[in-house]
């Protein structure tokens, strides 16, 4: 199928994100294109496919058996003694989620966005921002070999954690290695796991980070790690980590990997500003990926929501100036800045503690019964045995 050279919105990336604001421009009856360079949207995979159950209260989503496999009933955190805490439904709410099928997950995005009238290109690259007089009036495309020439009224940028749309268009999209992780991911087959929780470890098994343990069933899970690139030497320090993780766990004995893949996800505030003339970012292009669980599904869901409305609402009233183009920017922060930046300063101290530290921590908070899990609920409670502990911490209580 051949697209148009013209359309009022052209977004850039099938990703959760870019999927979604396409949809929501369209349904608000924008005219969109959604251009995606991969052969097959959402695939390969490169997640772990934890989502938290967030995502279903803010954006119109029904779980479908096709990528919803697992609805976890709790997440355990392991320190480095071994001791956990259980985070359950009951105390953290939609925070505990579910394992989903990512490639089929996307898919089933971008199908809501083709019905409610987006087209889709992939197999698509974008390759460059068109300017005007200096001022962005659309996409040029390189598919089968081929350049072309795409206007529109206003371009998204959900091109991801390497957004290339975001650097062209001037954000300042630079990464400190202290808030980029390096991460590595086995799916593995034969295992024998509890498949009611995911499983969090931190510590000195992954520095800066955690290893994860994410299960489909109790034979299938995807077990990966995360590591602040500013304490590790190179990124195959992940392998050896994560390696030496499965080594020493009974529940690996007989485990198959059938798949590897790897990535970095950024670990930083997210940008200050994610528009400009006739441009918005969304998702990990945006950084609004999780600082403290570099999780970035429902975020980027969530605010391409708001993007997708934005940008249909700067079409009809024809003004995709970046005074109009600030209802996005406080509806997003609205709902999720708040948790960004307090994630973001609890990640900051986390990282600063040693293993006999977090030790502590989570024999703390094993003790106390957390009615309503926040970061404030957790420091608070810390603070009634261990106050050395929190002294650091004080700013975010
Ligand atoms: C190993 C690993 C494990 C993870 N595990 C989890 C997890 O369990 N839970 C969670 O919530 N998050 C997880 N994440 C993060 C999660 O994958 C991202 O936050 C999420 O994919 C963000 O969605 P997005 O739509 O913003 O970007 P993406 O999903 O990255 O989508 C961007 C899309 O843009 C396309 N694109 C890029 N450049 C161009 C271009 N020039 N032209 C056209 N198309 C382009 C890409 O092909 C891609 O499809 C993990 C990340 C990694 C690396």
């Amino acid at each position: 199928m051949f697209f148009k050279d013209s359309y009022d919105v052209v977004v850039v990336g099938g990703g959760p994100s870019g999927s979604t604001a396409a949809r929501y421009a369209a349904r608000n009856g924008a005219n969109v294109l959604l251009v995606e360079k991969r052969q097959e949207i959402g695939s390969p995979v490169r997640c772990g496919e934890g989502v938290s159950m967030e995502i279903f209260k803010h954006v119109d989503i029904r779980p479908d058996p096709s990528w919803f496999v697992n609805q976890v009933t709790g997440a355990r955190i392991f320190g480095p003694s071994g001791k956990f805490i259980l985070i359950d439904a009951k105390n953290a709410g939609d925070e505990v989620g579910a394992v989903i099928e990512r490639d089929a997950f996307d898919k089933y995005l971008a199908t809501e966005a083709a019905r409610d009238g987006a087209e889709i290109a992939t197999k698509t690259s974008v390759v460059s921002l068109l300017k005007d007089g200096g001022e962005i009036s659309g996409v040029r495309v390189r598919r089968m070999g081929e350049e072309s020439d795409i206007s529109a009224r206003l371009v998204i940028g959900a091109d991801g954690f390497e957004s290339q749309v975001a650097r062209w268009a001037g954000f300042n999209t630079n990464l400190k290695t202290r808030d980029t992780t390096s991460n590595l991911q086995y799916r593995m087959t034969n295992l024998d796991l509890d498949p009611r929780f995911t499983d969090f470890y931190i510590g000195s098994a992954a520095p800066g980070g955690y290893v994860w343990i994410f299960p489909k069933s109790g034979e299938v899970a995807n077990v990966g790690i995360g590591l602040l690139l500013s304490r590790i030497k190179g990124a195959s320090e992940a392998k050896d980590y994560l390696d030496a993780f499965i080594e020493k766990d009974e529940r690996f004995r007989d485990a198959s990997i059938m798949e590897t893949v790897s990535g970095g996800v950024s670990v930083s505030a997210p940008l200050d500003k994610v528009i400009a003339d006739r441009i918005m970012l969304v998702g990990d292009a945006a950084r609004m990926i999780d600082p403290l669980t570099g999780g970035g599904i429902s975020n980027g869901v969530i605010a391409g929501k708001v993007c997708g409305e934005v940008a249909a609402g700067a079409v009809k009233e024809g003004d995709c100036s970046e005074e109009y183009l600030q209802r996005y920017e406080k509806g997003w922060r609205e709902l999720l800045e708040e948790k960004l930046y307090r994630d973001y300063m609890a990640k900051e101290k986390l990282v600063t503690l040693d293993d006999e530290a977090l030790d502590k921590l989570i024999e703390v908070m094993s003790e106390v019964p957390l009615e309503n899990l926040s970061t404030k609920e957790i420091l608070t409670a810390i603070r009634t045995k261990y106050p050395e502990l929190v002294k650091e911490f004080e700013d975010l209580i």
